[in-house]
C-alpha cells in the first residue's frame, strides 16, 4: 500500500477497527476513510452500495461487526447472526463490485471447533461441532471466510481472510453484560477495590483457557498480512501462549491492586475449554506477537481508570473481537 492510497477501515470505532485506524494514521496514510455506524450503517445494503460507488477504496480492513463476550452471544444470538451476515454481505459485495484492490476480513480463533485438538492449526477449520454458546456468531463469520475465498475462486477478488484469538487493550467494551472476559475481570476488580467490597466473582470454573492478544500487536499483524499475504487460506494470529481464567483473575487483581478473595460462580457456562491458536504460519512470514500479558493489561488499565466515567456509560456491543 502507498500512503496516499485509499483505505477503508470499517469499524474505526471498534476495539480492532480503530487501533488499525490510529496506526494507518501514524504510519502517514493520508486518505484513510471512516463512517460511524450512525453516518453509514453497514447493515443497509443500498447504503453500503452507494457508499462504495462514490469512495471507491483500494482497500478495505473489514472490522465491523458485532461482538461481544460469552453472555452476549448465549443471549442474543439471532442479532449476532443477522448483524454480521448483513454487515458481511454487503461489503465483501461492494468490495468486489467496486474493484477493491484488496480486503482483509476478521474471522475469530470461537469458529473452530468446540474440541479441536490444540494448538489449533488453520485446517482444522469446519472439522468438528462449534461451542453452542456462540454458535449463531460462529456460522456468520464462517460465512464471511466461505465468502471471501468464494469471490477469489470465481472473481479472482484478493480477499484475506485472518483469524485472532481473544483481543484486548485500550478501547475495549466493559459494559458487563456484553464484554469478553479480560476486560469485565478488570472493571470487577477495579471496582470491589474502589468500593473496598471483599470478594470478586469470577464466571465459571476457572479452568478454561484463552488466549488473549493485545489489540496493537492485531492492528499491526493486519497491516503486516495486506502488504504480506494473499491467500485464500485463512492464517492465525496469536501469541502461541494461553491463560487459564482463574490466572488471568489473579494477574487482573495484582495490576488493579485488589486484596480481597476470588469467588468463582459455577452457575456461569464456560464455553470452549480451550482455544489456543498455532501461529507458526505467520511466524514463519515474520510476524511476532510483542506485548506479554501483564505489561498489556496494566496499559489497558490505565486507559480504563483514566477514562473510567466514559466506560461505564456505554452500554454497548463492540466491534470485532474474538
Ligand atoms: P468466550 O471466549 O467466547 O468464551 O467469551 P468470554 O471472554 O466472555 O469468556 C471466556 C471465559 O471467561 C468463559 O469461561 C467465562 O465464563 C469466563 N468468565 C469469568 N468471568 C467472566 C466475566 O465476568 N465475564 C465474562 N464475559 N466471562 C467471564
Amino acid at each position: 500500500m502507498n500512503l496516499s492510497d485509499k483505505i477503508y477501515v470499517a469499524g474505526h470505532n471498534g476495539l480492532v477497527g480503530n487501533s488499525i485506524f490510529k496506526f494507518l494514521q501514524n504510519e502517514g496514510f493520508i486518505n484513510i476513510i471512516t463512517k460511524s455506524s450512525k453516518e453509514l450503517d453497514l447493515r443497509n445494503k443500498a447504503l453500503v452500495d452507494e457508499f462504495f460507488r462514490i469512495e471507491k477504496p483500494q482497500f478495505v480492513f473489514l472490522a465491523a461487526a458485532k461482538v461481544g463476550g460469552i453472555h452476549a452471544n448465549n443471549t442474543f444470538p439471532a442479532d449476532f447472526y443477522y448483524d454480521n451476515i448483513c454487515i458481511q454481505n454487503n461489503v465483501i459485495h461492494a468490495a468486489y463490485v467496486n474493484k477493491v484492490e484488496k480486503l482483509l476480513f476478521l474471522g475469530s480463533s470461537c469458529i473452530y471447533p468446540k474440541n479441536s485438538p490444540q494448538p489449533i492449526c488453520e485446517s482444522y477449520l469446519l472439522n468438528g461441532y462449534l461451542e453452542p454458546t456462540n454458535e449463531a456468531y460462529a456460522i456468520a463469520k464462517l460465512a464471511g471466510i466461505k465468502m471471501c475465498q468464494a469471490y477469489r475462486q470465481q472473481y479472482g477478488c484478493n480477499f484475506i481472510s485472518v483469524m485472532p484469538p481473544n483481543l484486548y487493550g485500550p478501547g475495549d467494551n466493559y459494559d458487563l453484560d456484553n464484554a469478553h472476559v479480560l476486560p469485565a475481570l478488570l472493571r470487577k476488580f477495579h471496582e470491589a477495590k474502589i468500593n473496598n467490597s471483599e470478594t470478586v466473582t469470577v464466571w465459571g470454573s476457572g479452568t478454561p483457557k484463552r488466549e488473549f492478544l493485545f489489540v496493537e500487536d492485531m492492528a499491526l499483524a493486519c497491516y503486516f498480512l495486506m502488504e504480506n499475504y494473499n491467500s485464500n487460506a485463512i492464517i492465525n494470529v496469536g501469541t502461541g501462549i494461553d491463560h487459564t481464567i482463574l490466572q488471568l483473575a489473579e494477574i487482573a487483581k495484582k495490576v488493579t491492586g485488589f486484596t480481597g478473595q476470588i469467588i468463582l460462580d459455577a452457575n456461569k457456562p464456560d464455553g470452549t475449554p480451550r482455544k489456543l491458536l498455532m501461529v507458526d504460519k505467520i511466524n514463519a512470514l515474520g510476524w511476532f506477537a510483542k506485548m506479554d500479558l501483564e505489561t498489556g493489561l496494566s496499559k489497558t488499565y490505565e486507559d480504563f481508570k483514566t477514562n473510567y466515567e466514559y466506560y461505564i456509560s456505554k452500554k454497548q456491543f463492540s466491534s470485532q473481537g474474538a
